[in-house]
């Protein structure tokens, strides 16, 4: 140490200059190193809801909002060139892979539940979301009628031939329980494939977190089931998956009950469990987006139980007690 000091004593000021020129590029490429690249954030609206994509690069936003768009051409049931339209209104289709596989991993999820899932439960779905939109309750008959519709077992799937079949007159699907969270799954495995290592997409609350933002994991927060201005909570998370299911989305109330656009099957209407919104963390989006619906349909015990039975899932239930007992705790 003592020689170097004594050394540097006897440099010429010509070289004293040129060695702090070089001291202060190194140090100022250094910072510049250690600063990150921006974020931006795009949204659209797809697949009848706000999808949110924050990244660094416009191939980013590119690619995966092409590939949300390629997958809502193929599963909104709204657009009448649809597979799933033309699957409802036909009876019988061969499908697309994607949509071969989404119906297969929902019947898995109906099997899973006995029921609680349900894509079959269109036609309940539909004249629920009638009333929502008139304030006011279905008659009795004809939730009866729409029930008579309803049945997972009457959707045949053959998988060599990619073909869906319903085996009662009047069936009818709607993957609006599922199809946000595989549309955010796709968008993630096309930007892997270009070399994105970056990225959060959030479908109407369906997300998936790639690798982290910067140095950090991303921060998402949970919606309050009551308040819309307020977070009922945050989570960190790196690659992985969150989806919230709640019943202040879509709802009406009438004599103090709300009801919601998730239905019961076997009862026929809208869940009444106490339950007001289930968030579920998992590896992948259609997974963490099933199961939070699955979880809302069959109450706290037995979806939590059903949780168990996945790999690296995280729950959190809000129920009207929670919420009750301390409403300014969430
Ligand atoms: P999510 O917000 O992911 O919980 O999905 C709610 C949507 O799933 C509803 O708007 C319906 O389109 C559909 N849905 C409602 N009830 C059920 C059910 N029991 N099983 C499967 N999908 C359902
Ligand atoms: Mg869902």
């Amino acid at each position: 140490m003592l020689i170097q000091i004594s050394k540097f004593k006897y440099q010429s000021d010509k070289s004293k200059f040129k060695n702090l020129l070089k001291f202060w590029i190194f140090i100022f490429g250094f910072l510049l190193g250690c600063q990150q690249k921006p974020y931006y954030k795009e949204t659209q609206f797809l697949m009848g809801t706000v999808v949110e994509i924050v990244a660094q690069d416009k191939q980013a936003f590119d690619l995966a909002f092409a590939e949300i768009k390629r997958i809502e051409k193929l599963l909104n049931k709204f657009d009448r060139q649809s597979e799933i339209s033309l699957l409802n209104k036909q009876g019988s289709l061969k499908v697309s892979p994607d949509t071969f596989f989404v119906i297969k991993r929902s019947k898995e999820f109906s099997q899973l539940t006995d029921g609680a899932f349900d894509i079959t439960v269109a036609p309940l779905v539909d004249l629920w979301k009638e009333s929502i939109n008139k304030k006011r309750l279905p008659a009795q008959d004809k939730i009866r009628a729409s029930k008579t519709r309803v049945g997972f077992q009457n959707l045949l799937l053959d998988e060599k031939n990619l073909t869906v079949k319903f085996t009662k007159m009047g069936m009818e699907i709607d993957l609006g329980g599922i199809a946000k969270g595989y549309a955010v799954d796709c968008a993630i495995r096309k930007l892997k494939n270009s070399g994105i290592k970056s990225c959060l997409i959030s479908a109407g609350g369906h997300i998936y977190a790639l690798g982290k933002k910067g140095n950090v994991a991303w921060r998402v927060g949970i919606q309050h089931p009551r308040k819309t201005q307020k977070m009922a909570g945050y989570l960190n998370i790196a690659n992985q998956a969150v989806a919230t299911s709640g019943d202040y989305q879509q709802y009406f109330l009438d004599k103090g009950r709300r009801y919601s656009h998730i239905i019961e099957p076997q009862t026929g209407y809208p869940v009444n469990n106490g339950i007001v919104s289930v968030t579920v963390v998992a590896d992948d989006c259609l997974t963490a987006d099933a199961l939070s619906t699955s979880i809302f349909v069959l109450g706290q015990e037995k979806g939590l139980e059903l949780a168990q039975r996945f790999k690296n899932v995280g729950v959190r239930i809000i129920t009207e007690k929670i919420l009750e007992d301390a409403p300014d705790s969430q």
